[in-house]
């Protein structure tokens, strides 16, 4: 456990540590190269080093396949699910989607989540602890190894799986510049999705970031007064300022904004709500995401009723506001993003 993980090194911490190794500089790209592009998990398959080095990245260097305690796959065949053991025991869920045009993986920033969202599995858990870098990052390499021995290749990363990526914003950044490294990954930065529940000064950060990474703010209620039940970190930042944040980001990145409204019977898919959505949103340069609720074990509220959708949808389309109304992915295999370990640390 004490040995640093080689996923967690940044390119130049690595060129740092093999010149104190007294190792010619080209290494550190070779083994670079190894990690993020021939996507190995053994130090032992770096066979362009030399033994001695090899060994002495053995000794210094954790590196280890990722250990999957389960697998589960949707009927279709098009979404799959892995259960991933961290080496302290602590388990995470990456989830692979595929579409006509696409192969997506969703993986997580944190074990477990304090924000505490009411329909949320990961909130239901509790906070248990941040993910490193490297951690996050094994989650896509994972996938995209997968892909790769079936000759495709992973076309996009969204980073809603379970954790508030902004509240583990070191981590969350560092593992986003590794999956971009242009000697490395080399993922096109606008293949990256970065999901907050409205972290209103981590939204001002990454605006100073120079990336090209997309952003999505989970939403889900358009009043203070319904947002503060569903999401409690409202409270903390109520929607003006999380509007404030975004539409600065916007102002400085001139990058579209998604919106993700989760649809819950009853709930958030009143008129009330569509229309003072319509009110927030109008003029921006955003986007929403509407997705039918995944029911959970502690939540009581259900996906929203054909009729009351269209009815949403209706004053959103009369309010010209642009929007998505997404299919739930995976519903058999419970693999809906901001759904995950709860149903496989049950089964
Ligand atoms: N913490 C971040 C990212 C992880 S959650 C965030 O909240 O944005 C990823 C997405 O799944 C969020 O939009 C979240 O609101 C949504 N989500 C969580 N639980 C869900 C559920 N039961 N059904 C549908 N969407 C859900
Ligand atoms: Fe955390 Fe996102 Fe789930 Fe809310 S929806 S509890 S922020 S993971």
């Amino acid at each position: 456990m004490s040995l640093p993980y080689l996923y967690d090194l940044d390119l130049p911490t690595l060129e740092a540590w093999l010149a104190d190794w007294g190792e010619p500089r080209y290494r550190a790209r070779q083994i670079w190269e190894w990690l993020y592009r021939r996507l190995v998990t053994d130090v032992d398959q770096m066979t362009s080093l030399p033994k001695s080095l090899r060994q002495r990245l053995t000794e210094a260097t954790r590196l280890t396949a990722p250990h999957i305690q389960a697998v589960q796959e949707s009927l279709d065949g098009e979404t799959r699910k892995d259960l991933l053991a961290l080496e302290d025991g602590e388990q995470i869920e990456v989830v692979l989607m595929r579409y006509a045009d696409r192969r997506s993986v969703c993986v997580s920033t944190q074990v477990g989540c304090a924000v505490g969202c009411q329909f949320c599995a990961t909130g239901q858990m509790g906070f248990r602890r941040n993910l490193s870098s490297g951690e996050i990052v094994m989650q896509v390499l994972h996938f995209a190894r997968l892909l790769e021995a079936q000759g495709q290749k992973l076309t996009n990363v969204v980073l809603m799986g379970m954790g508030e990526p902004f509240l583990n914003y070191e981590n969350t950044l560092a593992a986003l510049h590794r999956l971009i490294d242009s000697q490395g990954f080399q993922m096109g930065q606008r293949r990256l999705t970065v999901s907050t529940a409205g972290v209103a000064p981590g939204i001002r950060r990454f605006s100073e970031e120079d990336t090209q990474v997309n952003l999505a703010v989970s939403l889900h209620a358009a009043t203070d007064a319904l947002r503060n039940i569903l999401m409690p970190l409202n409270r903390r930042y109520g929607l003006d300022e999380v509007f404030a944040a975004v539409t600065d980001y916007i102002a400085r990145t001139n990058r579209r904004v998604t919106f993700e409204w989760s649809l819950i019977d009853g709930v958030n898919d009143t008129p009330e709500q569509a229309l003072a959505l319509a009110a927030r949103i109008k003029g921006m340069l955003a986007h929403i995401n509407l997705i039918p609720l995944n029911p959970t074990p502690g939540y009581a509220g259900q996906p929203s009723t054909p009729e009351h959708t269209t009815n949403f949808t209706a004053i959103l389309d009369e309010q010209h506001i642009p929007y998505t109304l997404r299919l739930r992915r995976g519903l058999d295999i419970q693999a809906g993003c901001g759904q995950l370990r709860q149903s496989i640390s049950q089964s």
